[in-house]
């Protein structure tokens, strides 16, 4: 049986890996489908604290795996396909054998929704990004026009942030009005260099055969009518898909599948404690994820402590 069991290895689970290695409590990290996390899909970090120069996503990661591994951490590669939380010790099922664990730490992550073009895929990382704090501030995205695709909070909240750098923010929205709050929806559309394109949806990113982003081809849901935006940037912000299904019933969650912690990384199970985007929807950052990480870390050392007394 395993003291301590961390589902995930991105930022958040290897540094709870970290933390319950140097206690002693050899953590087992099981890596989900995607060794290293999301951080693994992206070039250059540039706000990861201690790395002036930026440092490429893969690299910070194995960094991260080879420093939890030096304390002691085992990395298996493994997916938890289902988890009972109803008695000690907990069962996983990790690719159909069993696990039992003392003390759990999710750190399962979130994805991002896609639009679901090919040619967003082909250019995810040339131009296609999900996420405004960590990309708009590269040089390829000062002063030129960018697009960001959504109509909530979110979208609202990339849409502002984006044109510190951005010659002009087009803003594609498939209603006629944004779902974010209105204050946030107000704020948005009085800014001078965001422009909305309504009822509109990107059909295509461009230029695949470029190999970069040089525009998008828009369509407006009402006419049929399709236009060419040019831009050097997508900025996809249709929302994010938490990775906490196997602990539906079992761990309380929001309504769109965030696990809610109670006080710190605790959460509604007694030894069960969560850090890092699949808790988060606020923040999701690499290094906010890696604090939550450590906290979780702490707090199972401390129930294990106390219980152990
Ligand atoms: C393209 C891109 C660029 C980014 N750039 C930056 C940046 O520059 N700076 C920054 O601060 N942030 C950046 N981010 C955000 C950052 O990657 C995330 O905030 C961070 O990775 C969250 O860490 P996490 O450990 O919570 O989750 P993740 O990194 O998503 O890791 C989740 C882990 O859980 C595993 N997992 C999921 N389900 C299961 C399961 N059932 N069983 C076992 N394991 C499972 C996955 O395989 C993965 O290892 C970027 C994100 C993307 C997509």
């Amino acid at each position: 049986m395993e003291k301590v069991v961390i589902i995930g290895s991105g930022c958040a689970g290897l540094t709870a890996a970290l933390y319950a290695a140097r206690a002693n409590l050899k953590p087992l990290v099981l890596t989900g489908r995607q060794p290293g996390g999301l951080l693994t899909t992206t070039s250059v970090v540039e706000n990861f604290p201690g790395f002036p120069e930026g440092v490429e996503g893969y690299e910070l990661m194995v960094r991260m795996q080879k420093q939890a591994e030096r304390f002691g951490a085992i990395i298996k590669f493994g997916t938890v396909e289902a988890a009972d939380l109803s008695r000690q010790p907990f069962v996983l099922t990790v690719d159909g054998e069993r696990v039992e664990a003392e003390t759990l730490i999710v750190a399962s992550g979130a994805g991002h929704r896609h639009l679901g073009l090919e040619s967003e895929h082909k250019l995810e990382n040339k131009g296609v990004t999900y996420c405004a704090t960590c990309d708009g501030a590269l040089p390829m995205f000062r002063n030129q026009p960018l697009v960001v695709v959504g109509g909530g909070d979110s979208a609202c909240e990339e849409a502002m942030y984006l044109t510190r750098f951005a010659s002009v923010v087009h803003l594609v929205h498939r209603r006629d009005t944004l779902r974010a709050s209105p204050i946030m929806a107000e704020r948005t559309l009085a800014h001078p260099k965001i422009k909305p394109i309504w009822n509109s949806a990107v059909s295509e990113v461009l230029d695949v055969s470029l190999d970069k982003v040089t525009a998008v081809r828009v369509q407006n849901l009402k006419t049929s009518e399709a236009t060419v935006v040019n831009c050097a940037g997508v900025f996809v912000a249709i929302g994010h898909i938490p990775n906490t299904g196997v602990f539906k019933g079992s761990l309380n969650m929001d309504e769109q599948g965030y696990i809610v912690p109670k006080h710190g990384a605790a959460t509604n199970v007694p030894g069960v404690f969560v850090a890092g985007d699949c808790a988060d929807r606020v923040y999701r950052q690499a290094i906010t994820a890696a604090g939550l990480g450590c906290a979780a870390a702490i707090e199972a050392e401390r129930y294990l402590a106390a219980r152990d007394e």
